[in-house]
């Protein structure tokens, strides 16, 4: 049986009509699953009971639910831990920031990316995450919170573009005028950078933020942390970035995770600025192409996890990090850390919570 959510608009009229209902049936479902973020038929009141019967005789409706939520005193942050329909748990952070509330999703249980500071990717890929499971990822958040949610970046576990349908289905639907309308302004992928579905994603006609995962200023030290650099050296990656650029207009911005004594050197700081100058300001010389796109880098201490000994640099050396860069002319800045009290790498909670489930400690 189909989930309900996972159809958008023109798939649901389509179901109406092999049900023998009014297409305009399928505007006021939409709007419940979508506007009004029901967790039931039953809440469906302006249908009748025998159409809602109907509905759940053809249609799975389901939220994921929440089996813990960790509360921030210092800043509000939130993290949930969500159980699936088929028992799988996956990772959700809300934060409140002054543009607005934030929901960080997870678009993949595990990860095959194989990064190796990252908690998500130690036990490889279980599965995609649905369209619908991205979405109620945020529908459940905002009904719990009774917050509206006006920012979502795709940076919990796994790695989107390797979900790449399933993401551009999310993409488009919580964007759509008659769900949560989400601005894609508002909306960030992050990538650790495969190249055909960043080709491909340029192609989309989306006004997302693309966020990059580069965490290197060369391929021999980004290879020591991203098995995927083997892949793609930054020689292709690097202008497809800006071709994602040229085609949207959009800025990037490169996320950069900062290890002791692998990537936070002064040295690799300039070779880093090099880059992204040359980057910006170089393109591949194509007429009419547009010069000086707009970058930002965003330096993310490392979050240690237990599995690995990378080590976080002391603060001044991160500093200086920043500073290098900025004296180059490239804007950067430290990620500030949200909900210290409550903190943990990405997807460390969710380990930690199938680790006690296991030994059966709760
Ligand atoms: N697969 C996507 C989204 C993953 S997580 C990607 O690679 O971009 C979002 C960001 O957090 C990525 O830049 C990722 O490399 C980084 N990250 C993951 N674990 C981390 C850790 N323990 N410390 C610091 N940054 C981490």
């Amino acid at each position: 049986m189909q989930e309900i959510r996972e159809l958008n608009l023109p798939e649901l009229r389509e179901k109406m009509r092999e049900l023998s209902e009014k297409p305009f049936r399928a505007e006021q479902i939409y709007s419940w699953l979508h506007e009004r973020l029901c967790a039931s038929f039953d809440e469906m009141s302006n249908l009748s009971l025998p159409l809602r019967e109907k509905l759940r005789e053809h249609f799975r409706l389901f939220l994921p639910e929440p089996v813990r939520i960790l509360s921030s005193s210092l800043d509000g942050t939130r993290k949930f831990i969500f159980r699936l329909e088929d028992g799988h748990i996956i990772e959700s952070v809300f934060m409140r920031y002054r543009h607005g509330n934030t929901v960080c999703i997870s678009s993949q249980v595990g990860c095959r990316m194989g990064c190796r500071f990252c908690a998500s990717t130690l036990e490889g890929l279980a599965r995609n995450l649905s369209a619908a499971e991205m979405l109620t990822q945020v529908y459940q958040i905002q009904r719990l919170l009774g917050e509206r949610i006006s920012n979502v970046v795709v940076m919990g576990s796994g790695e989107p573009l390797d979900n790449y349908e399933n993401l551009t289905k999310f993409v488009r639907m919580i964007s759509d005028e008659r769900g949560l309308h989400l601005s894609q302004r508002n909306l960030t992928v992050s990538t650790c950078g495969l190249v055909p579905e960043l080709l491909r994603l340029s192609e989309e006609g989306f006004q997302l933020t693309l966020a990059l995962s580069l965490h290197a200023p060369n391929d021999e030290i980004r290879r020591r942390l991203m098995p995927i650099a083997a892949r793609y050296p930054l020689s292709e990656l690097l202008p497809a970035v800006r071709h994602y650029f040229e085609r949207t207009g959009r800025r990037v911005s490169f996320e950069y995770s900062v290890v002791r004594d692998l990537n936070d050197t002064r040295e690799e700081a300039e070779a880093l600025s090099s880059l992204l100058k040359k980057l910006r300001d170089g393109g591949e010389g194509s007429a009419g192409q547009q010069k000086g796109f707009p970058l930002h880098v965003n330096l993310i201490p490392v979050n240690p996890i237990r599995e690995r000994s990378w080590e976080r640099p002391e603060r001044k050396r991160i500093e200086d990090f920043q500073h290098v860069l900025e004296k180059n002319g490239i804007s950067a800045t430290i990620r500030r850390e949200m909900g210290a009290d409550i903190s943990g790498a990405c997807g460390q909670l969710r380990r930690d919570y199938l680790g006690e489930k296991r030994s059966g400690t709760n």
